[in-house]
């Protein structure tokens, strides 16, 4: 596989990030992962503009332009023959001796690889759905930031396969805001609902794609808190994330929703946004 590491593309093994990088010693970097089908980028302006708010919030200068860095993503794509997958992109505030405060002069260290994953809009699980657990929200407050410290939801998706689930849904003062690595969503009665954006969340750019895509379907939507009660409680569910895309979820807590099954609104709304997003795909 080929990597970009600080303008560089190099075989893996070659590629090489210092031990007094900040990203590695303290979590001070930010990343984004673009899906990749059929060889083309899926929403890479909405990761674009994320990452340049993600790097505005933390005071990190951002090294490159956006036309820069789709070239990084289409060399990569082209080097690795990278047909159906991932693009993984990290930003961190470079390599300075071990300081709290932030270095004034450093360099920002950008990597880039990509991640092969065959048939990736044909997930099989999409037909079955997925579980998850409810789990406690202990994260920092700005989860609208996409850091790299993703210790906890790591943990969460470990206990979640320790109960015999697949991902966990964070609750915070009793209502859910999101997955692990996903937007959460129910359906009541035909209305959507999921959190509204603030802190307490990632701006999931999937998130935004689909809710605009559910409103031209005339679909009726409610951005608010939901608790796990109302969820459990309701006709269908479902996360949405760049490499789950719309992903249904029937039970949750061992509580099956509806039929148990994928609800028809989830998989509708995973059949536009794959359809819409391979149109506009660059
Ligand atoms: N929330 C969290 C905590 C996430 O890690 C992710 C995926 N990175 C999302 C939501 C979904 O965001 P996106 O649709 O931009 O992948």
């Amino acid at each position: 596989r080929t990597v970009y590491v600080n303008g560089l593309y190099l075989p893996e093994e070659e590629a090489k990030v210092s031990v007094f990088d900040r990203g590695f010693l303290m979590a001070d970097g930010v990343y984004e992962v673009t899906s990749v089908l059929g060889g083309k980028l899926i929403d890479f302006a909405g990761h674009a503009r994320r990452l340049a708010r993600s790097l505005a919030e933390l005071e990190m200068k951002n090294p490159l332009t956006e036309d820069e860095l789709l070239a990084i993503h289409r060399e990569l794509v082209a080097r690795n023959d990278l047909v159906d997958g991932m693009i993984y992109l990290q930003i961190t505030r470079g390599a300075t001796d071990r300081d709290f405060l932030f270095p004034e002069n450093a360099e920002p260290t950008v990597v880039l690889f990509t991640q092969s994953k065959p048939g990736l809009a044909d997930n099989p699980t999409a037909k079955v759905g997925i579980k998850v657990i409810s789990i406690p929200d202990i994260r920092w407050g700005r989860r609208d930031i996409k850091t790299v410290q993703l210790l906890y939801p790591s943990m969460g998706k470990m206990m979640a396969r320790k109960a015999g689930a697949d991902d966990a849904w964070m609750v915070e003062d009793g209502e859910v805001t999101e997955g692990t690595s996903n937007n959460a969503y129910i359906v009541k009665g035909g209305k959507i609902i999921t959190r509204h954006l603030g802190n307490e969340i990632l701006h999931g750019i999937t998130r935004s794609a689909v809710l605009r895509f559910a409103r031209e379907a005339q679909m009726e939507v409610e951005e608010r808190p939901f608790t796990v009660d109302e969820a459990k409680a309701a006709d269908e569910a479902f996360i949405t994330s760049a490499s789950a895309f719309v992903m249904p979820v029937v039970q949750i807590d061992g509580v099956s929703l509806g039929a148990g099954t994928p609800g028809p609104v989830a998989l509708r709304l995973r059949e536009i946004y794959l359809d819409e997003m391979r149109k506009a795909a660059v």
